[in-house]
């Protein structure tokens, strides 16, 4: 496995598209003082997903995109892609090359690339990270860091051997999982919270659901109970109305017997 090409577009002092071609043989980049050597170096560490601006000497993100340089004006993009030559599988994938690309916009929207497919940062990471990228081991020794390593607290050295002994990935997934597994305990406070909440409500709207049940069936009986008494009413009124008919038959009768 090995680095076989770099390609910059629009990263730092590279306004042109720019293809390094890095097959085996090739150990070294000579140029004069501001070149751009070192903005090659920082265009690896980029594309491998480094976070901090300053870890590309910058002071902040969008620094990396060509801010313009004589009479060209400044780019809206950075985007650099490298070719790692994967043919003894080193990463466990069924592909002979694999191109990872990082493309930065000024917007601040980023994306990650893996073979032209969007990808996240992490799973970039667990992939190289997993093939010795990081571990066996691909070390940016920047100018003027060889001092800082040597001067490093050593707590900080202790992270340097980690990440070249490989325990910093599992480090870092230990971290991610402890910080995903504080962020579930809380989800359970809460949803204890709200479980001890909605047994409190339970108990007066089990009451105020019997009362309803309770004033239905009353209000059911009610007009049954109007029906029935309006049902006699008529009933009632009715004979009433036949006796009067009645007695108006007969008086009739009477009046026109001579
Ligand atoms: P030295 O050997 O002196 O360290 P170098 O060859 O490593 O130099 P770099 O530090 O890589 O050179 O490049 C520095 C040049 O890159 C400077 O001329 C700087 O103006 C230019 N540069 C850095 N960032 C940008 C940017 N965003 N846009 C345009 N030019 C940039």
């Amino acid at each position: 496995m090995f680095l076989r090409s770099l390609t910059i577009k629009g990263f730092k002092s590279f306004a042109d598209p720019v293809t390094i071609d890095l097959s085996p043989g090739v150990s070294v980049i000579v140029g004069p003082n501001g070149s751009g050597k070192s903005n090659i170096a920082d265009a690896i560490a980029w594309v491998l997903g480094a976070q901090g601006p300053k870890t590309v000497r910058s002071s902040k993100m969008d620094d990396v995109i060509f801010a313009g340089a004589g009479n060209r004006g400044p780019l809206g993009r950075a985007e650099v892609s490298i070719v790692i030559d994967n043919s003894d599988h080193g990463v466990e994938l069924d592909l002979s090359e694999l191109t990872i690309s990082r493309t930065l916009f000024r917007s601040g929207e980023s994306e990650y690339s893996l073979n032209g497919n969007p990808c996240r940062l992490i799973d970039l990471q667990d992939l190289l990270s997993d093939a010795g990228v990081g571990r066996q081991q691909h070390v940016i020794i920047s100018q003027g860091q060889l001092d800082l390593i040597l001067n490093a607290k050593s707590e900080e050295r202790r992270e340097a051997v980690e990440e070249a002994a490989g325990i910093a990935k599992f480090k870092k997934r230990r971290e991610r999982t402890e910080r995903r597994l504080a962020a579930m305990e809380g989800d359970l406070l809460r949803a204890g919270d709200l479980v001890r909440e909605v047994k409190r409500q339970i108990r007066p709207l089990t009451q105020q659901a019997a009362k309803a049940k309770r004033q239905l069936e009353l209000r059911d009986r009610t007009t049954l109970l109007k029906r029935y008494i309006a049902g006699s009413e008529l009933r009632a009124l009715e004979s009433v109305a036949e006796a009067i008919g009645k007695e108006r038959v007969d008086d009739e009768r009477s009046n026109s017997t001579p």
